[in-house]
C-alpha cells in the first residue's frame, strides 16, 4: 500500500479512509494481518494492521522488506487525449518504469483541461499493483514549446508517424514518401524507435502527439531543437494512447532495468 509519510518514522502509520475501507470491505484483512507498504522513497516495508475500523486504521511498522533502488529516468510526455485514454495511458506507463509523465498541450489537442490529481492517484494505484516502490511524478499539464524551452536536453523521441526525416521535406503531411523508413538509408529518414533507442542511456523521453497529431508548425518547432529526433513505431496509425504505451514499452525492453 503507498503510503504519504516517510518511512519508518515513529513505527505506526494512520491508515487514510480510503485504504481502511478497502482493506476491511475489500480485502476482508483484520487487525495482525500483513500489510507491505511504501511512500516511493524509503523502500518497502513489512506492517502489520494495528486496527481498522470503517474508514479508519493504522499500521505498525515492521522490517524492511526492499530498499529503494534508483530508476531509470524514462519520461513520458503525451498530448491530452480524452479522460478514459489518459488513465489508461497513467496505469500502464506506472507499470511499464515511467517516472514522469508530462500532460502537453499541442494545437491540436481537443481537452485542455488535464486532471493530474487524478492521474496521479491512478499511478500509485498501479504502482501498488505492480509491486514497483517508484511513483512516477505526474506534472501539470504545460504547452508544448514551454516545455521544450524549459528541457535539460536529454534525449527526446517523437512519435512520427509520417516516417518522414528529421530533417528536410518540409510539408508533413501524409504517404508522400512511404511509412517505415528505418533509417531511410539517407540519414534523414525516420529511425525505428528501438534502434534509436539503443546506444543511448537514460534520461530518455518518449513524446506522442494528439489524435490529430502534431501540427506542421509544431514539427517545424520539433525539428529544430537538438535533442529532438523523429522515429516510427511502423506504418500503421496507432491511437495516441497506443503509441504512448508501445513507445514506452521498447524504450523499457531497450534501455530500462
Ligand atoms: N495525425 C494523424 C492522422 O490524423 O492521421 C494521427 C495521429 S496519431 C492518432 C497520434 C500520435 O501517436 C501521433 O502524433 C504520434 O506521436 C503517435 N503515433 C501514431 N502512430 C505512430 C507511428 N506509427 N509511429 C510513431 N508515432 C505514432
Amino acid at each position: 500500500l503507498f503510503v504519504e509519510a516517510d518511512l519508518p518514522g515513529d513505527g505506526t502509520l494512520a491508515a487514510t479512509p480510503a485504504q481502511a475501507h478497502y482493506l476491511g470491505a475489500v480485502l476482508r484483512r483484520s487487525p495482525g494481518d500483513p500489510v507491505l507498504l511504501f511512500n516511493g522513497r524509503d523502500g518497502e516495508w513489512q506492517a502489520e494492521v494495528a486496527a481498522l475500523r470503517k474508514d479508519r486504521g493504522s499500521f505498525a511498522l515492521g522490517r524492511r522488506t526492499r530498499a529503494q533502488a534508483p530508476e531509470p529516468p524514462l519520461r513520458l510526455l503525451l498530448a491530452a487525449v480524452k479522460r478514459d485514454a489518459m488513465d489508461l495511458v497513467a496505469e500502464k506507463a506506472t507499470e511499464l518504469g515511467a517516472t514522469l509523465i508530462q500532460p502537453v498541450l499541442t494545437r491540436r489537442t481537443v481537452t485542455d483541461r488535464v486532471n493530474t490529481g487524478r492521474l496521479a492517484a491512478i499511478a500509485r494505484e498501479a504502482a501498488e499493483q505492480c509491486r514497483r516502490l517508484g511513483v512516477p511524478e505526474v506534472r501539470e499539464a504545460a504547452p508544448l514549446h514551454a516545455v521544450l524551452d524549459a528541457w535539460d536536453g536529454a534525449p527526446l523521441l517523437f512519435g512520427d508517424e509520417t516516417g518522414h526525416g528529421t530533417t528536410g521535406h518540409g510539408a508533413t503531411g501524409h504517404g508522400t514518401t512511404g511509412h517505415g523508413a528505418a533509417g531511410g538509408g539517407e540519414g534523414e529518414g525516420a529511425a525505428a524507435l528501438a534502434g534509436a533507442v539503443a546506444g543511448l542511456a537514460p534520461p530518455l523521453a518518449w513524446l506522442v502527439g494528439p489524435e490529430g497529431g502534431f501540427d506542421p508548425a509544431e514539427l517545424a518547432d520539433l525539428r529544430r531543437r537538438p535533442f529532438v529526433r523523429a522515429v516510427t513505431l511502423g506504418p500503421r496509425i496507432l491511437r495516441a494512447e497506443t503509441a504512448a504505451i508501445a513507445g514506452l514499452a521498447v524504450m523499457q525492453a531497450v534501455a530500462g532495468d
